[in-house]
């Protein structure tokens, strides 16, 4: 007998996976080490202990364990707002006369508005207990920090937040957001860091980059040490703790015996994309399915459809460690205009080898087709999706289209990575017409590969 799927697909709290997946462990070749940033050499757990917490330093270099187990104390963190629903498209698939069927996992119903509390609670769980008593971070959009805020007033630690300065003057509502949990932010540059002050002397009306915040927050973490540094994405055990999202969703999917022929996500650092499709690219591995992966990016910020494959920094100070992936140069910087979030230059070290080896797919979506997906899909599914993971669904929609003009009806999965309350000034934009494309040349990427720094590897 059929049962007609619900519309929302929600798995009881016990149903919640108990450990994360970690995708490295059956990857047949592994992402080339990450490399110390003077010597040049493969980091070790030591090195990386002095920026992050023991724990997150030891699942950072983790390539064996295909799971690892979630803690109780975080567990019980993931209870207040998981496990997130799997939404059927029903209206959207109408609206597109299309035979697909559509599927997207929702990871806004949180205060933070995305999937990013999914790695901020387990980063701050792991710093307790580890004796820390306080946190530094950046964050661009505010999301980040919106979530690590939201962490940090759960396990009790200080948070210090560096927000891109353009991005504190254009959304002040997300500064008040983690400012109420109890978090400091400063806007970045400051005359708090040597970083900041070096910029600042360059440049005193310097609007901020997410590199020059990284910078600060990593000199400002080095300053006790009771205090370490956190990040968002990009990291691999920040893609681990996602796994929780492609865990959940697959065992909604199996509950009624569906399996994906297309898994899409929105791509900026990774971490959504690569927590979602974790599981079905392992099962595509092991030959038992033939599911395709596409990643999305904006057009003015191409990391992994212009990209070069080759060792970078993190951040504009070259502080961090050199991540193997593809990248725009540390010294990339998206045009002003650009509305749509996904503005950082590289890309998780695994997700990029995937790339590489021809698993994932990437296309690039200029903004305005992404904000008439996003108008399009909230008109029939009433959610006002993240202008991030409009990406995603402009992809979906495409997709779907696809099938229509074909006849084939192929499962579609996406992941609607958040909500956009508090992108209102980029939905003004696009609504009263003044957003607006602009191409970007082979001569602007030139300007950011001249800041990737020649480094073999070998
Ligand atoms: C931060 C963010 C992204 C991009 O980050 P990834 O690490 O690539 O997932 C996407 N969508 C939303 C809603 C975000 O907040």
């Amino acid at each position: 007998m059929k049962r007609r799927i619900p519309t929302r697909i929600y798995l009881a709290e016990d149903e919640m996976p108990d450990a994360w997946y970690n995708l490295r462990a059956d990857m047949p070749t592994k992402p080339a080490p990450m490399l110390h940033p003077q010597t040049f050499k493969p980091i070790t757990e030591e090195d990386l202990r002095a920026i992050l917490s023991a724990e997150a330093a030891r699942q950072e270099l983790d390539e064996e364990s295909r799971f690892v187990p979630i803690p109780e104390g975080i567990l019980d963190f993931y209870r207040a707002f998981r496990p997130s629903p799997l939404i059927r498209a029903y209206y959207l698939e109408k609206a597109l006369d299309t035979p697909a069927e559509i599927y997207y996992k929702f990871e806004g119903t949180n205060t933070s508005g995305s999937h990013k509390l999914n790695s901020a609670g387990p980063q701050a769980f792991y710093a307790r207990e580890e004796g820390l008593s306080s946190l530094a971070t950046e964050t661009g959009a505010g999301q980040w920090g919106s979530a690590m805020a939201m962490a940090c007033g759960f396990y009790g630690l200080d948070l210090s937040v560096y927000m891109v300065k353009v991005s504190s003057e254009q959304k002040p509502y997300r500064k008040a957001l983690m400012e109420s949990y109890g978090a400091r932010v400063i806007p970045s540059p400051s005359d708090t860091t040597e970083a900041g002050r070096r910029i600042l002397a360059a440049n005193p009306d310097s609007g901020g980059s997410l590199g020059c915040a990284i910078s600060e927050a990593m000199e400002a973490s080095r300053r006790s040490d009771k205090c370490r540094y956190v990040l968002g994405s990009v990291l691999n055990h920040v893609m681990l703790h996602q796994s929780v999202i492609g865990l959940e969703a697959k065992a909604a999917l199996d509950k009624y015996g569906l399996r994906p022929d297309i898994v899409i996500g929105c791509a900026g650092g990774g971490s959504n994309l690569g927590g979602l499709i974790a599981p079905f690219v392992a099962e595509r591995l092991a030959g038992k399915s033939a599911a395709r992966f596409i990643a999305v990016e904006p057009a003015s910020c191409p990391t992994l459809t212009r990209g070069r494959y080759a060792y970078d920094f993190g951040d504009t100070a070259g502080t961090t460690p050199l991540m193997m992936m593809r990248t725009l140069g540390a010294g990339f910087m998206p045009a002003p205009g650009h509305a749509g979030g996904l503005r950082y230059h590289g890309m998780n070290p695994v997700l990029s080898k995937l790339h590489n080896d021809g698993l994932l797919e990437a296309r690039a979506e200029p903004q305005l087709a992404v904000f008439d997906a996003a108008t399009r899909f909230m008109k029939c599914e009433g959610i006002l999706p993240a202008p991030e993971s409009a990406h995603a669904i402009k992809a979906a929609i495409d997709e779907a289209l696809e099938c229509r003009r074909s006849g084939e009806k192929k499962t579609i999965l996406f992941g609607l990575s958040g909500t956009g309350y508090f992108d209102m000034t980029a939905y003004t934009a696009y609504n009263s017409g003044a957003m607006t494309d602009k191409a970007l040349s082979d001569e602007d990427l030139e300007k950011g590969f001249a800041s990737i720094p020649a480094v073999s590897g070998d």
